[in-house]
């Protein structure tokens, strides 16, 4: 506890001075002596936080490697732990970035190689290159599952649980696409949790939010499916080790408490998943860091395989019974969400400048052209989904524009729009007040410092500048320049609907569950947003079995498609808690499907 402590306390100070230096990295204690062992530490800035790496030295080797780092679980954090155990093993740091992790990768191996100068040994003597893993030309399989993500692991687990031996083929350098860095909200109605909570809810009442929250443009059919099985997924990942939370929440632009908050976020849907496919080596191959490019037919015109590249070598996977599309969707490739901008953002350049939330790599929509190309039907590619809760410049999300007792205000502390509203509602509101507002909040949503918004605690994101607190509302105000008076007027109208003294306020926010509570004092908090890209409801036209159809609304044989990679369930805009509901809803059935002889 001491020494965690005392760890915690230096690399503070490590990162205060990378501040006030405004070095990309900083060198900061040199040759710590620990017995034999050299300890050397270095701070760089890594992907969602400053990182620093301590190397421990014995006899001018490297035997240990540890960070303090904030990075992604499943991402930042997998490639720290691969990329160290490899640099160990093989005495390196000439070792590859992992594919969808490069900036830690490099952030890592950078901080790695400036302790060993700052120990006085020769870095060229660490330059060993390691071997790459080599991939037969060609696996036989009967499922072949195109993508890695939270639709691709359900699909994969749904044909294992239906006896198919499984090859999936992911591009990046770990699984788990933009599925892993998600907050991992589901929304399903239950009356188990909601009955406690005094919340009334139905099929019918979620089906009616999600056309509604769709503008009424998705296909009925898909809602069906989604809506009445949405329970039944969420039991079913309880079955493979995810726990979900006992009280259910509004996930922003979810339109009614009935999301699920999963322990470990959409983290915990992956590991859970990979655990299970883990347990099956003799009929679960992964196959990463390998891009499919071409989906195979064979005379009659059924999907029999795909072709992909691994380290520019081609690779054919051979699937006998059907293949999978989960390719995600394509809310991080510049080029193509502008070329599709004709919908809802049609005023709006969706150029860099817009951040997105997602895994960069992942979701870049390589799947809609190598489905096309197969003969499927692409549907409401202009339907684009922008997220209130982007972290200015990286979009990174965190749990702050969820769930209840927080207030979103403009930049001088008036409120403008309903909190509950959809996000596209919302997002129109946030550009119309300038682009950037506050969501604030006080110890009622975050009890204390250390209370964690997804990567970093509340008291890691006001130490980075991320956001400020104030014991008052004055002091709030002095530090994010908003009009003192005004913020205490926007909390004192949110907490007269809370409090029941008025029904609604002049936005229409009301009162959803006995959660919602008012904010009477401090510690307050805030944290500045932006808009950011978020989610593609348009993709491959499916049908309620999850199977491709064509122009003309036949199925392609041999074809399935699940998650983000299809459209038609979300109309033109995604309901909060909505997108890994279908992850794993229709991943489910296109992988049971695909598993049928
Ligand atoms: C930050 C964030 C938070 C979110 N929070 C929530 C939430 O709380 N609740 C909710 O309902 N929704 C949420 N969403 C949306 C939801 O997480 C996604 O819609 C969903 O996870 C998409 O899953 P997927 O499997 O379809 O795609 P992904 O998880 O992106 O997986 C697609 C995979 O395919 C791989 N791939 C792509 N092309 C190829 C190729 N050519 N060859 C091989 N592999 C390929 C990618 O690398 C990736 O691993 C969130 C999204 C983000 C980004």
């Amino acid at each position: 506890m001491g020494n965690h402590r005392a760890f915690f306390l230096r690399s503070s100070l490590f990162r205060a001075l990378v501040a006030a230096l405004g070095t990309a990295g900083f060198l900061v204690a040199s040759g710590a002596e620990a017995g034999p062992n050299t300890v050397y530490s270095y701070t760089v800035e890594a992907h969602n936080a400053p990182m620093t790496v301590d190397v421990i030295l014995k006899d001018g080797k490297i035997v240990n490697i540890l960070t303090d780092n904030r990075e992604s679980p499943g991402v930042g954090k997998k490639a720290i732990e691969l990329l160290s155990k490899a640099m160990i093993e093989h005495q390196t740091v000439a070792v590859d970035a992992i594919t969808g992790a490069t900036v830690t990768s490099f952030a890592l191996r950078g901080a790695v190689t400036a302790n060993l100068k700052a120990a006085g040994l020769d870095t060229a003597k660490f330059q060993t290159k390691i071997p790459k893993a080599e991939l037969k030309p060609e696996y036989a399989t009967e499922v072949a599952v195109v993508g890695g993500g939270g639709a691709g692991l359900v699909a994969a687990a749904a044909a294992v649980e239906a006896g198919a031996r499984v090859v999936i083929i992911e591009k990046l350098g770990y699984l788990g696409g933009s599925t892993v860095v998600s907050g991992g909200g589901y929304n399903a109605p239950d009356p188990e949790r909601q009955d406690r909570q005094g919340i009334e809810d139905s099929v019918e009442k979620f089906y009616d939010d999600t056309l509604r929250g769709g503008h009424g443009t998705n296909d009925p059919e898909l809602v069906k499916v989604l809506t009445s099985r949405a329970l039944e997924g969420m039991h079913w990942m309880e079955g493979k080790g995810l726990a979900f939370k006992p009280k259910v929440t509004t996930i922003v632009g979810g339109l009614y408490p009935r999301g699920h908050s999963a322990y470990g976020g959409g983290y915990g849907y992956v590991a859970a998943l990979e655990k299970f496919l883990r347990a099956y080596p003799d009929r679960v191959t992964v196959l990463t860091d390998t891009t499919a490019k071409k989906l195979v037919k064979d005379a009659s015109g059924r999907v029999v395989a795909v072709e992909a590249l691994h380290n520019g070598k081609p690779v054919t996977i051979r699937a006998s019974k059907g293949v999978v599309m989960a390719t995600g969707g394509f809310a991080a490739n510049v080029e193509l969400r502008q070329k599709y901008n004709t919908g809802v953002w049609k005023e709006l350049v969706l150029d860099e400048k817009i951040p997105s939330t997602n895994n960069f790599k992942a979701s870049q929509g390589d799947g809609l052209k190598l489905a096309a190309d197969a003969g499927a039907d692409l549907i409401n590619l202009s339907d684009i989904q922008l997220h209130p809760g982007g972290a200015p410049k990286t979009g990174i999300m965190s749990s702050w524009p969820s769930g209840r007792n927080r207030i979103f205000l403009n930049t001088a502390g008036e409120r403008f729009v309903n909190e509950d509203a959809a996000r596209d509602t919302l997002c129109k509101a946030i550009f119309k007040e300038g682009g950037t507002y506050w969501i604030v909040s006080n110890h009622v949503k975050y009890p204390s410092l250390a209370t964690v918004s997804k990567n970093l605690t509340v008291g890691e994101m006001i130490e980075l500048g991320q956001a400020f607190s104030g014991e008052t509302i004055e002091e709030l105000a002095g530090k994010t320049g908003m009009d003192p008076t005004k913020l205490r007027a926007s909390i004192d109208t949110y907490n007269a609907v809370v409090t029941g003294k008025t029904k609604t306020d002049a936005f229409g926010f009301t009162k959803a569950t006995s959660d919602d509570r008012p904010m009477t004092e401090g510690p307050y908090y805030a944290t500045p947003m932006v808009p950011a890209v978020h989610h593609t409801m348009g993709g491959i036209r499916i049908d309620r079995d999850a199977r491709v159809l064509d122009a003309n609304g036949n199925a392609i044989p041999g074809l399935f498609a699940a998650g983000e990679v299809t459209g038609g369930v979300h109309g033109a805009n995604r309901v909060g808690g909505n997108g890994i509901a279908d992850v794993v809803v229709f991943g489910r059935i296109a992988g049971a499907g695909a598993a049928e002889p």
